[in-house]
């Protein structure tokens, strides 16, 4: 699987449609300071599901949206899409490419699409888990992230190790189970204490 495109449109200094298309092999992006080289790599972490609008240099998720210059108006929604290759079926879907797109709208309200169908966040994080390329994947190294990764705590970087041996989604699963079970059982602490309030 690899990173075929990225379509970017009302992203930060992205104001018109820029389609990006990457070959197999290394890309290296270069321009002057402020021309938008880190404006990229944060369009990849924002379709990927990043909620932190301080990680993106910003206070407020909107703050993604394009807000016009002298000669451009500032725009009403920002949008981003991500295409891989997925011959290799990594990404379990029967799709050959797959495009994640993610909507913002001044109202702060974000969209999601799976090959142009809706779809919420959770669903977007369960396809991304165990691949790497999720927001917090191995597959995005930011500037720091290695020193961070040196620097955490046995059990913060083990979620990496799991990440990579592909056993994020059973835990995740083993987790939401054990919130089903503690949920049933304070049902059942209720249906007691009614049951021996009617005796
Ligand atoms: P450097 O080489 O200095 O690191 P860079 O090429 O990585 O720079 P970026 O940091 O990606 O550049 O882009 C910064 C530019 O993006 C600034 O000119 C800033 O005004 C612009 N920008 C950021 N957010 C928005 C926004 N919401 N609307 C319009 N422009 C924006």
């Amino acid at each position: 699987m690899y990173l075929k495109r990225l379509e970017i449109k009302g992203f930060k200094s992205f104001a018109h449609k820029v389609d990006i298309q990457f070959e197999k092999g290394i890309t290296g992006i270069v321009g002057p300071n402020g021309c938008g080289k880190s404006n990229i790599t944060e369009a990849m972490r924002w379709v990927l599901g990043e909620q932190s609008a301080k990680s993106l240099r910003g206070h407020k998720m909107e703050d993604v949206i394009f807000t016009g210059t002298d000669k451009r108006r500032a725009m009403g929604i920002a949008e981003v899409s991500i295409v891989f290759d997925n011959a290799t079926r990594k990404l379990p879907l029967a799709f050959e490419e797959v495009c994640l797109t993610r909507r913002v709208y001044r109202s702060g309200e974000s969209e999601y699409f799976i090959n142009n169908s809706s779809c919420r966040r959770k669903e977007l994080k369960e396809l991304l888990m165990d691949t790497g390329i999720g927001k917090e994947g191995y597959s995005m190294i930011s500037q720091g992230r290695i020193d961070e990764i040196i620097n955490q705590k046995g059990e913060e970087r083990r979620l990496l190790i799991d990440e990579a041996a592909g056993i994020v989604k059973y835990r995740s699963r083993k987790d939401e189970a054990e919130k089903k079970i503690q949920r049933t059982h304070e049902h059942l602490l209720r249906i007691n204490d009614i049951l021996s309030e009617l005796n």
